[in-house]
């Protein structure tokens, strides 16, 4: 655990009980401070309760008297679409408002430092896709490299949860949208954006609000080195923005698709191979065609940002290619769950956006797609130029009409739910066909979360595989 700094002997009050925000009032009361916890779920309340805590509604007339700050959780809206009657009441009280990685970031460093030759340092992983897979990939390498390294954010444990620093150690973090928007400190050593695509349009007032959020991990002082994907027009004005020009090898420019040769440092995949230019020259490549764990442009352009990260830490090309190979991918992200007479099934459950769903549609040649759910805005409208690869549809849950209504004429075929889903596409599937679930929609009509729908879907397709 990371005690929290600054608060010794204060009041800070914590609201939203979840797993972060129980491991924040425990690292507040390990660095000296009264933790005041709210939940405005009865069942959280219940949880923290049974943990030994006790409770204070904040939601109470006065009662964010005399706190310190209010540290919220990532769940909890604080602007948009409608800001938490709580956290509204702090903004206009002027109660510092905060989050784990805010308190994270003023804790982290201790006295300990002075004696290390090796200062520990930070990684900071964000945008719309990738972010866990590129987070896990660099933590992955680090290990194989020897490196102490701990990984923590939204993936795994909480950020505060994470053990005090050891010399030479690489903190991974990865944060979403929410975490970078609301954290009153942000400064990472080294910062990955890797692609920005619309998604939580409704917490950020949109795309421009989206971006923004972002763009802080870059902006509260700035890393020592930024890695940035430029797929998208937003992250060539933010490469542009944090360098001195084109040289600069403050950043590092990353793209699945393109060619950039002329920066000052680059990596890019493109055909399958990897290719680290440093100022006009290529350095090191990699066949990342034969790397399993890492299938399709998108994991290439996760590859990318990961190879790059490791070796801004000074980790050599052939020891981040060994590491790589090892890398057996994250659950329910193009995750190959099993094989029948040439017919593939393929997990990608987290695919809970377009962006995502178009990425793994372009990643296999001939697709039964499994789709549908609590369907985004615009429903799978933009994934039309997408549909080659799809030889049918099969449709569940509560976008599933919505769906079929958007696919016209292409196959398709309505299934309600995952178990006919599944049967349905084995039933037909053919040699060369590739089993998909890649819902483009949440998950919380039919399931508590993407987890459990992927782990549905496994094991719909176990008993189908016999
Ligand atoms: P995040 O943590 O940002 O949600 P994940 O690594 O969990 O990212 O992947 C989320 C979804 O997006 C999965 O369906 C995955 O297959 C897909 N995906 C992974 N990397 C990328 C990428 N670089 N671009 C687009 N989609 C991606």
């Amino acid at each position: 655990m990371i005690p929290v700094k600054g608060y010794d002997g204060a009041k800070v009050g914590v609201l939203g009980l979840g797993r972060s925000g129980l491991a924040t009032a425990r690292a507040l009361i390990a660095g000296g401070a009264a933790a005041l916890l709210w939940d405005d779920s009865p069942e959280a309340r219940a949880k923290a309760e049974a943990e030994g805590f006790t409770l204070t509604d904040l939601s109470r007339q006065s009662a964010l008297e005399g706190l310190a700050a209010l540290i919220v959780s990532p769940g909890i809206p604080h602007l948009y679409p409608n800001p938490n009657k709580i956290i509204a009441q702090a903004f206009a009280a002027g109660l510092p408002v905060d989050n784990d990685i805010g308190l994270f970031f003023r804790s982290y460093a201790s006295e300990d430092w002075e004696s290390f030759d090796i200062t520990p340092r930070v990684i900071c992983v964000t945008g719309s896709n990738g972010k866990s897979t590129t987070t896990a990939l660099i933590h992955h390498i680090l290990e194989a490299a020897g490196r102490p390294t701990q990984m923590a954010g939204n993936i795994g444990r909480g950020v505060l949860d994470i053990d005090p620093a050891q010399e030479g150690e690489v903190v991974v973090l990865e944060l979403s949208s929410y975490q970078t928007d609301l954290a009153r400190s942000l400064t990472p050593d080294i910062a990955v954006f890797t692609n920005l695509s619309p998604d939580h349009l409704d917490r950020h007032h949109g795309m421009g609000g989206y971006f923004a959020a972002k763009r802080r991990l870059f902006a509260e002082g700035g890393p020592d080195r930024a890695i940035i994907g430029v797929d998208e027009m937003e992250g060539h004005f933010l490469a542009n923005q944090m360098s001195e020009g084109a040289a600069d090898d403050r950043v590092i420019r990353i793209s699945s698709g393109q060619k950039l040769e002329s920066f000052g440092w680059s990596v890019f995949a493109r055909k399958g191979f990897l290719s680290e230019w440093r100022k006009g020259r290529q350095v090191a490549s990699i066949d990342l065609r034969t790397v399993p764990g890492l299938p399709g442009a998108h994991n290439h352009q996760n590859a990318c940002a990961a190879y790059a990260a490791t070796r801004a830490l000074g980790i050599a090309p052939k020891m981040i290619e060994g590491a790589m190979h090892s890398f057996g991918g994250l659950p329910h992200r193009s995750q190959l769950v099993g094989e029948r007479a040439g017919v593939r099934f393929i997990n990608d459950s987290k695919a809970t956006n377009v962006d995502s769903a178009a990425k793994a549609l372009q990643a296999f040649p001939k697709i039964r797609w499994i789709a549908g759910g609590l369907g985004k805005e615009g429903g799978i409208a933009a994934l039309t130029p997408f549909l080659g690869s799809v030889v049918k549809a099969y449709l569940i849950g509560h976008s599933a009409r919505d769906f079929a209504l958007q696919l016209g004429d292409s196959p398709h075929e309505i299934c309600e739910t995952m178990t006919q889903a599944v049967a349905r596409a084995a039933a037909e599937a053919e040699v060369g066909d590739v089993v998909l679930l890649a819902p483009a929609a949440a998950s919380f009509d039919q399931y508590p979360n993407f987890e459990k729908r992927g782990e549905d879907f496994m094991a719909q397709v176990r008993s189908v595989l016999g």
